[in-house]
């Protein structure tokens, strides 16, 4: 899927799909449609009676512990991650997700089934510039001995490392760009994973219970209990960069910035988010100047086609 840089976009054409709730096993349908420019991605819970909205923010978030939940007003929608990847990813700045249940479907636990109801929704380009937010200022977000250092580029770029105690997963590092890496190709088929142990903990409290080995890598003290094995060897690593491109789209505005995370999650992902708009100079929002060529997606970000806007720290 390809797109300009510079202007905001929406989807073309409503589209539906449904699925099943990671953790509450609901079944939920799910319509996209088309929203003005400025709108952002907003969730409208339509089983609820005024269809209360929730806007897809890194400040609605209010659970890390076992996926990203936003909530407003007392209203939540979870496991949204992998879904914003893939918005992210499209282009889309523009969309109303109407759902019918608290947690977004969890599909075959990977960002391909949301790529391809995107592309089955098609892209619209919209009269309006897309703002982008570059980190300008260094700064790390810390827990025990997980961090995110975080450094400005003109560049989206992760580097990733986990470290389970398992002998299929170890430890296992990937780094990730928008200007040369494939989303499609290298993360979104990267698919959730757990620990036997802690799925059977999980459930046994009532979560995770629509986890199933549809939508999941599920390891036992030897291997993968999986029939079909891993999709890469280091899956375990990638999924953790797509959950990182999804709470990163909690951000209103694509980054640009250096992210080097280790053995986080969730939670620090987000603080990330909050640091960068608590502290004044941390960040800053910038525009397409008009009259630049539309074609420079595949090209790392140059700075002199960026004016400055504002600096961030009012968030
Ligand atoms: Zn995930």
């Amino acid at each position: 899927m390809h797109y300009d840089l510079f202007n905001q976009h929406t989807i073309r054409a409503e589209v539906e799909f449904g699925g099943t709730g990671l953790h509450s096993g609901a079944r939920v349908n799910v319509r996209l449609r088309p929203a003005p420019p400025h709108h952002g991605i907003v969730f409208y819970r339509v089983d609820l009676p005024g269809h209360p909205a929730i806007a897809a923010r890194y400040d609605n978030v209010v659970d890390t512990s076992l996926a990203t939940v936003l909530g407003a007003s007392g209203v939540r929608v979870g496991t949204v991650e992998h879904f914003m990847a893939a918005v992210r990813v499209a282009g889309i700045d523009n969309l109303s997700v109407e759902i019918d249940g608290p947690e977004m479907p969890v599909m075959d636990g990977s960002a391909v089934p949301f790529l391809e109801v995107l592309g089955r929704a098609g892209l619209e380009r919209q009269d309006a510039y897309r703002t982008c937010l570059r980190v300008e200022s260094a700064f790390t977000v810390t827990q025990g001995d997980a961090y995110v250092k975080v450094r400005p580029a003109d560049v989206l770029q992760i580097d990733y490392t986990i470290d389970f105690p398992h002998p299929l997963v170890g430890r296992q590092s990937y780094s990730w760009s928008l200007d040369v890496g494939s989303f499609r190709r290298e993360l979104a088929s990267a698919r959730t994973f757990g620990f036997l142990r802690e799925v059977e903990y999980l459930q046994s409290k009532g979560l995770a219970l629509g986890g199933s080995l549809d939508n999941a890598v599920v390891f036992d003290d030897h291997g993968v209990v999986n029939h079909e094995g891993l999709r890469f060897p280091d899956e375990c690593v990638r999924h953790k960069v797509l959950d990182f491109l999804g709470d990163m789209a909690l951000c209103p505005f694509p980054i640009f910035g250096r992210f080097e995370a280790y053995k986080a999650g969730h939670a620090l992902h987000n603080r990330v988010l909050r640091e960068m708009f608590q502290r004044p100079g941390h960040a800053q929002f910038i525009q397409a100047a008009t009259m630049v060529p539309q074609n420079l997606m595949r090209q790392p970000v140059p700075t002199l086609y960026w004016k400055p806007l504002a600096v961030a720290g009012n968030g």
